[in-house]
């Protein structure tokens, strides 16, 4: 029998990598969970809008010190002002804390067993015949680990993917974003703000989304480099922000280019944004990741059952995620290239279709911020849908190629 100093590693404590982290504990194996940071979930990089439902089929129940809203209302904003507002008449999504919830997931791996080790990078992955040797900077200390899998969560610059040979989130489709936490609005608590209008947030939107009686977060991502520029714009053009007061910023990549092809080689699985398994409509991927993530906890534990390893399984990994989040994932990045090629007049003619009852009658029905391919499912078989859709469709059909294929 070999001697590893883990059964398994997983490289990042963010969302993904400590779910997976946690899942393996669960199982009795012997984790160790490496983070470069000096804290779980710092630097803080997203607006904290997770769906609930997602949340708890990823077995996840925010503590009430993680939770700051319940959203019920998201009200959509034309370029020129026409509102679609969808009231799912109770909450669907919380706000959260993202900092505390992953250190809440940290916390729960700890809890079944993890070892989380922070200040660590690992800086290379090298598969031997006895299993997968890890080298570490441990506080700047260069240190080599032997282990039996390595679960790959690094979040989007996906090194050690492309190290793999696994291919990683394409950098066309990796839009920088910006987020401020303002003072001084005052904002129904139970509604987010999403705003289109390419000329500030070209291939994506801005949003507002209220803290409490005082606080929001305003941020949005954008394919114009100069995203400060643009959210300082937004900052000064938006009624609702009117007085506000800027008081502390956050930045980030959001990646909207649809999940990668491969994931899996011989003991190492690529799992969350190094994987692009991120929603491309909205930039979302805790509840998308962290459900690949309990997939793919599930699998590396039948892989190394009783001292073997049984490559096998991974494949059904791939085989199971791209089954269940794949498709979907896939649909939003074709529906996100289809919105991108759309101009500021376009997307006030969609919205102002859009605002028919039988369409919102469908969005309020089948939408969910996390599992979409419900709605644009229920899109497609619905003939009211379809005809707009179509026609947009046609009108874009010099990019066909583009939309559908990347
Ligand atoms: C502005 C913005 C807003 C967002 N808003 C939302 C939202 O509202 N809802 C939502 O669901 N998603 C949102 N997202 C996306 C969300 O943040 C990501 O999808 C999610 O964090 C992915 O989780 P992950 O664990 O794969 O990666 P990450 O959260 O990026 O975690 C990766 C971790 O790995 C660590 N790491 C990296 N390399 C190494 C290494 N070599 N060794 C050790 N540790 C390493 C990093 O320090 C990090 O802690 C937003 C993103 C941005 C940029």
């Amino acid at each position: 029998m070999i001697i590893v100093d883990a059964d398994v590693v997983v490289v990042g404590a963010g969302p993904v990598g400590g779910l997976a982290a946690r899942q393996l504990a669960r199982k009795g194996y012997s984790v160790l969970l490496l983070e470069e940071h000096p804290e779980v979930g710092r630097p803080v990089h997203c607006a904290g809008l997770i769906g609930i439902e997602g949340l708890k089929d990823n077995g996840l129940f925010p503590q009430s010190n993680v939770i700051l809203q319940h959203v019920r209302r998201s009200i959509f904003y034309s370029p020129s002002g026409t509102q679609l507002v969808f009231d799912k008449g109770e909450p669907h999504a919380f706000v959260l804390n993202r900092d505390r919830l992953d250190q809440q997931i940290a916390d729960e791996a700890v809890n079944a067993g993890a070892t989380l080790q922070l200040e660590t990078r690992v800086t290379k992955c090298q598969r031997t015949q006895k299993g997968v040797r890890v080298n570490l900077r441990e506080q700047g200390v260069k240190r080599e680990l032997l282990t039996r899998f390595v679960v790959n969560a690094e979040g989007i610059r996906a090194k050690l993917a492309h190290d793999q040979g696994l291919p990683r989130p394409k950098k066309h489709y990796m839009l920088p974003a910006l987020q401020y936490e303002v003072v001084n609005v005052s904002l129904p608590l139970d509604t987010v703000h999403l705003f289109f209008n390419t000329q500030i947030a070209k291939d994506f939107f801005s949003w507002i989304i209220p803290l409490d009686n005082n606080r929001a977060r305003v941020g949005l991502a954008t394919a114009h480099k100069q995203a400060r520029k643009a959210l300082d714009k937004f900052l000064r053009q938006c009624s609702l922000l009117t007085g506000a007061k800027i008081k502390e910023r956050f930045g980030g990549i959001v990646y909207t280019g649809g999940p990668s092809s491969r994931t899996i080689n011989e003991r190492f699985i690529n799992l969350g944004d190094a994987a692009g398994q991120t929603k491309a409509t909205t930039g979302g991927g805790v509840v998308s990741g962290g459900s690949c993530a309990i997939l793919a906890a599930l699998c590396i534990s039948r892989a190394l059952r009783d001292d073997f390893y049984d490559h096998r399984e991974l494949i059904r990994y791939e085989g199971l995620w791209k089954r269940g989040w794949g498709r979907q994932l896939r649909l939003m990045a074709i529906l996100r290239r289809l919105v991108n090629t759309l101009s500021n007049n376009e997307l006030d003619h969609l919205f102002m279709n859009l605002q028919t009852g039988k369409a919102r009658e469908i969005i309020e029905r089948s939408g969910d911020i996390d599992y979409q391919g419900r709605l644009i499912t229920a899109a497609l078989t619905s003939p009211a849908l379809i005809g707009s859709a179509l026609k947009l469709l046609l009108k874009k059909i010099r990019f066909f190629p583009h939309i559908l294929w990347g």
